[in-house]
């Protein structure tokens, strides 16, 4: 690979020299990346999100091995939450100035199609200006084959009745023979089958985020071959309507006490690093780039944004997934965000999901003295978590 290659303006990488950049030293990959979102974006500014998750029901049918939050139905800790609970979550988000829940579950083949309905019904009919965006393509498969409709109806008639993206999860890594190794998840849907329902989604005009989770095992033209696949599927959006991606999110496998663990690597910090600053000069058409602090810790979220990202992502008031398998860093209030991004150096804004700026925060109030609990205080246990 040329040096060129390296540089903000070069031209797009072919598939050869992505995979060589994970083998350039960090820091000069680090350092190109940054240049590209320094072109690519608000160069001062450094985004963040007040949201939260929300795991309407752990029951599934997939099974996934790097998975400590599914539950079979006749598990005793099995649960499907009560609209009344979901909307008391939403309740606690709006006091906090939230904009938008996260909501994915398991698969769960127990709950009918109207289920979903009512509840986005509910959601709208209570709180109006909170963004729903829910139920990965994983779900959106699983309602599919629960009704015979197709997944474009399924979409449709969610849209109709109040959705308003589909989280990124279940991206992963888009490369068949990693996603259905047998030490991953066989039963997972393939990774042209979540292409496709994310174009769908796309094509409805509905928000959606591209993940990727490193640590399986896989190879560097691997990990390449699935990020080609989000940039071609990113210029076939583009091109037909103009809604594609709004963010490309990564993180590494978390593999304490499920499964997967002892069976795939994992990745650590410099891995990911490098993932991330790859993924910027990689992936040309894609604007936005989040770190991931919940799996990283801030330390290595923070250097994040001098590797390709402009955005430190949510709160994530409530995560129960990747929480489940071994990330450590939980729930964090705003105040907290808005200092790392200080720390290094950005001007913080709060944004939507859309990345519209809603509110420039006040610093010198939110950095005072700390102010004791927050409102709605942090729950235990996916931007992007890995859950369906
Ligand atoms: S990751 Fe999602 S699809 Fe896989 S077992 Fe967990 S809840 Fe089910």
């Amino acid at each position: 690979m040329s040096d060129s290659a390296l540089s903000a303006q070069a031209q797009r990488l072919s598939a050869d020299e992505a995979v060589a950049l994970y083998g350039r030293p960090l820091f000069e990959l680090a350092g190109a990346a940054h240049e590209a979102r320094l072109a690519a974006t608000d160069a001062t500014v450094v985004t963040y999100l007040i949201d939260r998750n929300i795991n309407y029901s752990n029951v599934c049918n997939v099974g996934c091995s790097f998975c400590g939050f599914y539950r079979t139905r006749r598990q005793e800790d099995s649960y499907t939450l009560s609209f009344a609970a979901i909307s008391e979550k939403v309740r606690e988000l709006e006091a906090v100035g939230g904009t938008r829940i996260l909501m994915q579950g398991g698969v769960n083949p127990y709950l009918p199609f109207e289920w979903y309905l009512d509840l986005l019904a509910h959601l709208r009919e209570r709180h109006a200006s909170i963004r729903v965006e829910a139920f990965s393509p994983e779900e959106i498969k699983g309602m599919s084959k629960l009704t015979g409709m197709s997944t474009r109806e399924v979409l449709r008639e969610l849209q109709s009745a109040g959705l308003d993206g589909l989280p990124g999860g279940g991206g992963e890594m888009l490369v068949d023979e990693v996603r259905h190794a047998r030490h991953v998840s066989p039963a997972r849907i393939a990774a042209g089958e979540w292409i496709d329902v994310m174009a769908e989604a796309q094509a409805l005009g509905l928000y959606t985020t591209a993940t990727m989770v490193i640590g399986f095992g896989e190879t560097r033209a691997q990990r390449v071959a699935s990020l080609l696949r989000l940039r071609d599927a990113q210029d076939r959006a583009l091109a037909s309507h103009g809604n594609g991606f709004s963010a490309f999110i990564s993180w590494t496998l978390q593999t304490r006490g499920v499964r997967i663990e002892g069976r795939a690597p994992g990745a650590g910090a410099f891995e990911y690093l490098q993932n991330v600053a790859a993924a910027r000069l990689i992936l040309d058409n894609v604007v936005n780039h989040q770190a991931s602090w919940p799996t990283m810790g801030y330390k290595v979220a923070q250097t994040a944004l001098f590797a390709g990202c402009n955005d430190f992502g949510s709160t994530m008031l409530e995560e129960n997934v990747v929480s489940q398998a071994g990330a450590r860093n939980r729930a964090t209030p705003e105040r907290e965000l808005v200092r790392q991004i200080v720390d290094a150096g950005f001007e913080p804004r709060q944004r939507d999901s859309l990345y519209r700026i809603v509110r420039v925060p006040d610093v010198s109030a939110l950095l005072g003295p700390d102010p004791g609990p927050q409102p709605a205080s942090p729950v235990a246990g996916a931007a992007g978590a890995a859950s369906a």
